[in-house]
């Protein structure tokens, strides 16, 4: 089974977390290793994360949410993935 882009995010939160299972966490990590695209919404999402971490403040912009899948939008409008 060969993931999507699509498939990556719908997994990325739980991937950061470390919730997946082993078999789902292996998809991932396959599609991670050659698509640059998911590759750097993991980084930024990590950066993110990390950021409100060490300020202890676990406070998200209120339209964090909004602005990610904003960005996967443009991101997946500008560059498709391949057809599923
Ligand atoms: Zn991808």
């Amino acid at each position: 089974m060969a993931m999507n882009c699509r498939h990556v995010w719908d997994h990325i939160s739980g991937y950061i977390d470390g919730t997946l299972s082993a078999e789902v966490r292996l998809e991932v990590e396959r599609h991670l290793a050659h698509c640059e695209i998911c590759s750097a919404i993991l980084d930024s999402t990590r950066n993110i994360i990390i950021l409100v971490a060490d300020d202890r403040v676990f406070e998200l912009p209120v339209d964090f949410s909004k602005r990610l899948h904003a960005r996967l939008d443009k991101v997946l409008s500008e560059e498709p993935p391949e057809p599923a």
